[in-house]
């Protein structure tokens, strides 16, 4: 008989319609022939407003690509009589309540095998000012950063000030503030004055508790993708380019803004150092099935610096993730059958 894979996507970020598309390539995946013979697709659409939803209208969404929204008669976790249909949960849902552990935690008590990272493996990938401490204990090299909170930023006015000086003194400019739980570049700037930083840091703290502010780097934009439990592989590195400032989400998500590199023009021994690091990165933060980790490499100095770790990568057709293993020898049909054979591998969830 098939494995049920309880494809749950949708939720309730602002990556939302991103982790429709991701959700859709993996269902095309999944009616592959040497796939379609092992498993059948069990839909559980979270909306935006973060009811969830299975059966026909899950199907509609997974089908047409359009969000859909029921307002009336609403009960969260209406789907949850279909979680006992699930044999192995595959939740491909990007950014807060889906990357962060708390889906993590929900199917972990559930007792359902699940795609990717537990709970503290997506909660260090998401949170910026952890991941980077893990990556620090790791040796890993990074940009000089600050952790703030959104009470400090909206402190009384005396205190601001003194704030600022002190980024200011530690960091420089320009310099990036962001929130520290989120994707897709949202709520993040880049700031090269003192009234930018400012504002920029009263932005952030409206998406946020928690902030963080980087010293910025000139550099290229390179990224690995890691496959594996306790066993991990690395893929060939991938470069992304771009016109605008920075890779904003803007750039990434108008058609035609960026483009994938793959493999990345860059000397050997530089690519094998981010495969090394991206390796190492996976085990900092406990990762586990798959993650993509980015990098800055400062050509000019030689530099390779970590910027983060993506625990449930964009996984559409055509994202870096997916690409970067169809060039590393793993087509994509190949690719989803791996992730959940990791899944079943790690259960019983053991953290
Ligand atoms: P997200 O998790 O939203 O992708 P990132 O930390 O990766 O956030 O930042 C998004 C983009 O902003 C990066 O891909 C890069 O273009 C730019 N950026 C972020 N931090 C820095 C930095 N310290 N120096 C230079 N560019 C940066
Ligand atoms: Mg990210
Ligand atoms: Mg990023």
């Amino acid at each position: 008989t098939n494995l049920r894979v309880g494809l749950l996507f949708g939720g309730r970020s602002g990556e939302h319609q991103v982790s429709i598309s991701s959700a859709r390539a993996i269902a095309q995946a999944l009616r592959k022939e040497q796939n379609a013979s092992k498993y059948k697709i069990q839909p559980v659409y979270i909306q935006q407003n973060g009811y969830w939803l299975g059966g026909e209208v899950a199907q509609e969404v997974l089908e047409s690509g359009i969000p859909y929204l029921e307002v009336e008669n609403m009960q969260p976790w209406r789907s949850l009589a279909e979680v006992a249909e699930v044999d192995v949960w595959f939740p491909i849902l990007h950014g807060p309540n889906g990357e962060d552990g708390t889906i993590q935690g929900l199917l972990t008590l559930m007792q359902i095998p699940f795609v990717g990272s537990g709970v503290l493996g997506s909660a260090l990938g998401m949170d910026k000012i952890a991941m980077k401490m893990a990556f620090e204990q790791a040796g890993l090299p990074q940009v000089k950063y600050k952790g703030l909170t959104r009470a400090q930023v909206w402190s009384n006015p005396c205190v601001f000030p003194k704030l600022c000086d002190e980024i200011e003194s530690a960091l420089n400019y320009p310099c990036f503030v962001k929130p520290a739980n989120l994707g897709s570049s949202v709520g993040i700037a880049k700031v090269r004055s003192r009234s930018e930083l400012e504002a920029a840091l009263d932005h952030a703290a409206s998406y946020d508790r928690r902030l963080i502010v980087e010293a910025g780097v000139v550099a290229r934009e390179l990224e690995c993708a890691i496959l594996g439990n306790d066993q991990t592989k690395a893929s060939v590195v991938g470069e992304i380019t771009f016109d605008s400032d920075f890779y904003d989400y803007e750039t990434k998500y108008t058609a035609g803004k960026a483009d994938l590199h793959i493999p990345a023009q860059i000397p050997d021994a530089v690519s094998q150092q981010i495969q090394d690091m991206a390796l190492q990165a996976f085990a900092a933060v406990d990762a586990a099935g798959l993650a993509r980790v980015d990098f800055f490499y400062v050509e000019a100095t030689g530099e390779i610096l970590i910027n983060e770790i993506n625990t449930l990568p964009g996984f559409t057709a055509t994202s870096m993730y997916p690409q970067l293993w169809a060039y590393s020898g793993i087509p994509f049909p190949e690719l989803v059958d791996r992730l959940i054979q990791l899944a079943l591998e790690r259960y019983p969830i053991d953290s």
